[in-house]
């Protein structure tokens, strides 16, 4: 089964073809730091990781590259909003973002460079593009001239007089279209600003995603990721100025577009005051809820992260844990060997996994699909619990090897989606021994409460049992009475 991708350039599904065989380079826009990264932000690096990992999963040797624009107005404004330095407040941000990426269990990019970096790369490619007539300099700033790239408009589909009517373009005597754009602004006193051939200044935002995807990735790399957003102008620009600079094309093989975030089915935007902020939402959430809400939708359409959708998704994100619970508890127990060697539903229970891995595949194939890869998912689910319901009597002689295989199925699919992943729940084992060493931790302390929970439910002091369940919930603790006994969860405080 081969892998199939929409490409926003074609318009198309197409089958995915790397340029060299076997590898993927891949470039995702990163964020401008100069503030909290919202969930919409969030979103786009959730489903490039996924993307990612899927084609790792694939056999792909895959090479991520995602930036750092560390230089740009919004910076400058914040920094003189706050009377800090630019470079204070893009090193503050940097990190808040990575500990945000951290928090979202996302992978890393093999290199994640900063613009402020890579800026001898940017002056050559603008110094290269005035030469050949593709830019102009007026008075320290140069501007991309768009007329002289016959291509432009080719991703966003539209031509110049449409873009010139949708967009709403400052008016500014010295450029010869009024959709030409910077590719280097002369610096105002204070401002950041780099030695060029036109005077001190410093790059603009488009620039800096061509020199360093280019440095890095070398022209016709695979696939260029990023929300929808920034189809128009900044990927527009991109492939102008590469593909000008270079002389050929294509810049970038697939074009990859991810889907707007919206609120109670309202665009998230400053304006409506309905930003949420990553680090906000994983306070009150488990990132693998989160991206659970993130995958169940195709990364190509719209997806609501209001406060119910999210509910939902931790619910569902229980489901699977539940499950996986259940069946180490399960296989805990030892197996009856007087009973039936095995049953018909356990013949056909481990004949179905390798299907549900086959349709998982099919569906991440079809343009990763993930929506329909977590239905299946939550079929195998399904299936799991039914056998476990089943074998409540007893466990045949061949359980333990059933349900292990089950296990092990349920929790590859989740793996391949970043779910479950091992390095989450060893960072979170980590962070539970250091709390450990600062004195009784409040695992131990809620395990003592728990088990003077189940004296009371023993002696039928019902009315104390559900006070100590209450209260725990109140804190954030969520306990569960399951067959096995008391399971309890940090959950965080009631909405
Ligand atoms: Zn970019």
């Amino acid at each position: 089964m081969s892998l199939v991708v929409y490409n926003t350039m074609s318009r198309h599904k197409e089958e995915f073809r790397p340029r060299e065989e076997g590898k993927v380079f891949m470039y995702v826009c990163g964020p401008t730091v100069y503030n909290y990264i919202h969930v919409g932000n969030g979103r786009a690096y959730l489903v490039f990781d996924v993307i990612r990992r899927y084609l790792s999963y694939k056999g792909y040797e895959v090479f991520y590259v995602q930036n750092f624009t560390d230089v740009d107005d919004k910076i400058i404004n914040r920094a003189n909003e706050e009377g800090k330095a630019p470079e204070e407040i893009a090193r503050h941000y940097e990190a808040a973002f990575l500990e945000d990426m951290r928090g979202l269990n996302i992978l890393p990019p093999d290199i994640a460079p900063r613009a402020t970096e890579t800026i001898p790369r940017m002056i050559e490619m603008i110094r290269g593009l005035v030469d050949k007539g593709y830019a102009y300099a007026v008075d320290g700033d140069v501007f991309f001239r768009v007329e002289s790239f016959a291509g432009y408009g080719k991703l966003s589909g539209r031509s110049l007089d449409e873009m010139r009517a949708g967009e709403r373009v400052e008016v500014d005597e010295r450029k010869a279209n009024p959709m030409d754009f910077a590719l280097w602004k002369a610096s105002k006193p204070g401002e950041p600003a780099w030695e060029s051939p036109w005077g001190k200044g410093r790059p603009g935002w488009h620039i800096e995603c061509s020199a360093m995807s280019l440095h890095y990735l070398g022209m016709g790399f695979d696939i260029h990721g990023g929300g929808q957003d920034l189809v128009f102008p900044h990927h527009e620009n991109e492939i102008a100025q590469s593909e000008a600079f270079a002389g050929s094309e294509p810049f970038v093989r697939y074009w990859l577009h991810n889907g707007f975030v919206n609120i109670q089915e309202e665009k998230m935007s400053k304006s409506l005051g309905n930003i949420i902020l990553v680090r906000e939402i994983l306070k009150r959430y488990p990132a693998d809820a989160v991206r659970l809400l993130a995958l169940q939708t195709h990364y190509r359409n719209p997806i609501d992260f209001g406060p119910e959708a999210l509910d939902e998704a931790r619910r569902a994100y229980e489901r699977l844990e539940n499950c996986l619970f259940a069946l180490d508890a399960f296989l805990a127990k030892p197996p009856d060997m007087t009973a039936p060697q095995r049953t018909q539903r356990e013949v056909e229970l481990s004949d179905s996994c390798f299907d549900f891995e086959r349709r998982f595949e099919e569906a991440m194939d079809d343009d990763f699909n993930t929506a329909r890869a977590i239905g299946v998912i939550f079929e195998l689910v399904k299936e799991l619990n039914t056998y476990l319901d089943e074998q409540e009597l007893y466990q045949t002689p061949a359980a333990p090897m059933v349900a292990s295989h089950g296990r092990d199925v349920l929790l590859k699919l989740c793996n391949i989606l970043g779910l479950f992943s091992p390095a989450q729940r060893e960072r979170e084992s980590r962070e539970a021994v250091v709390r450990e060493e600062t004195g009784p931790s409040a695992e131990s302390l809620i395990e003592l409460l728990l088990e003077v929970r189940a004296v009371a439910r023993e002696g039928k002091q019902f009315a104390t049992a559900d006070l100590i369940r209450t209260r725990l919930r109140e804190l954030g603790i969520r306990v569960d009475d399951l067959r096995e006994g008391q399971r309890w969860k940090y959950v965080g405080p009631p909405a």
